[in-house]
């Protein structure tokens, strides 16, 4: 308010300099004076007309601005809620890790960008036992730690999801063969770590059975997902807890 009376009275006198300005080169180019009733018109008139004027004006001003700021305010916020709304729908709401429409897309993204490296099916041993013998939440329990597991080697070009009920998939970009294998270890010691506390006091163990498949660039992401789900039954077959790749 106060910057608006400053900047009214501050156009006033501006108005009052020019009207002044003017006058007193016309009027006498005119043959006239400027003095008495004349003088105080060429001041009085552009302050009455100005002043008004310019507080109109920039009340306006101001409502216009302000409104601008509120509504880029909500145009932020709305795109905001949308990137947490989109985050939200392709995030596993249990343990994490991107949903199996996600994941498919994101690989099939990699395979489009000409990425290569390493593709693991997970799946863990002997879930329906643990369900069975511990509870559904312990169960739960399990399937977050695996996807906490998981969710570490995510990067910009690395992802993991949730392909089923106790099924994961893992896309590692860049690995070699031997590198792959060596990833495969590691996630399958860390999950075999994991020691979860049933509400009966008991302590319960879970192990992983993993089935990996080096893909090199270009590779279909279908029918890889399909060769490393084919490893997978050969990890189990061969008695589980282990990896075939
Ligand atoms: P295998 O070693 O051959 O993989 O046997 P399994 O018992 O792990 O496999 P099976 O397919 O027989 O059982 C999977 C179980 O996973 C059955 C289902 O009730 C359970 N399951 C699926 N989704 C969830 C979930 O969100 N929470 C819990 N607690 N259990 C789930
Ligand atoms: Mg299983
Ligand atoms: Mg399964």
């Amino acid at each position: 308010m106060r910057r608006i009376v400053q900047k009214s009275i501050l156009t006033g006198l501006l108005s009052v300099v020019a009207s002044l300005g003017l006058s007193f080169s016309i009027v006498p180019f005119l043959g006239g004076q400027v003095a008495g009733a004349g003088l105080f018109m060429t001041i009085f008139c552009p302050l009455a007309i100005s002043i008004p004027a310019s507080a109109l004006h920039f009340t306006q001003s101001e409502k216009v601005r302000r409104a601008e700021a509120a509504a880029k305010e909500a145009l932020q916020k709305l795109a905001d809620a949308y990137e947490a709304l989109h985050l939200q729908s392709r995030t596993d709401g249990l343990t994490g890790v991107l949903t199996r429409s996600a994941f498919l897309e994101a690989l099939n993204v990699a395979s489009q960008k000409g990425a290569s490296g390493a593709l693991l099916f997970l799946d863990l041993d002997h879930f329906k036992t643990i369900n069975d013998r511990y509870g559904h939440a312990t169960g739960d329990e399990a399937l977050r730690r695996t996807g906490q597991i998981l969710a570490r080697y995510q990067s910009q070009s690395d992802f993991s999801g949730r392909l089923g009920g106790e099924e994961f998939g893992l896309f590692q970009n860049g690995l070699t063969f031997d590198e792959m294998l060596a990833r495969c270890e590691e996630v399958r010691e860390d999950v075999a770590r994991i020691v979860l506390k049933a509400s009966s006091g008991s302590q319960v163990r879970i192990s992983a059975s993993i089935g990996a498949l080096y893909c090199p660039s270009g590779f279909d992401p279908s029918n890889s997902l399909k060769t490393a789900d084919d490893n997978l039954y050969r990890a189990k077959a061969l008695g589980r807890n282990r990896v075939v790749a």
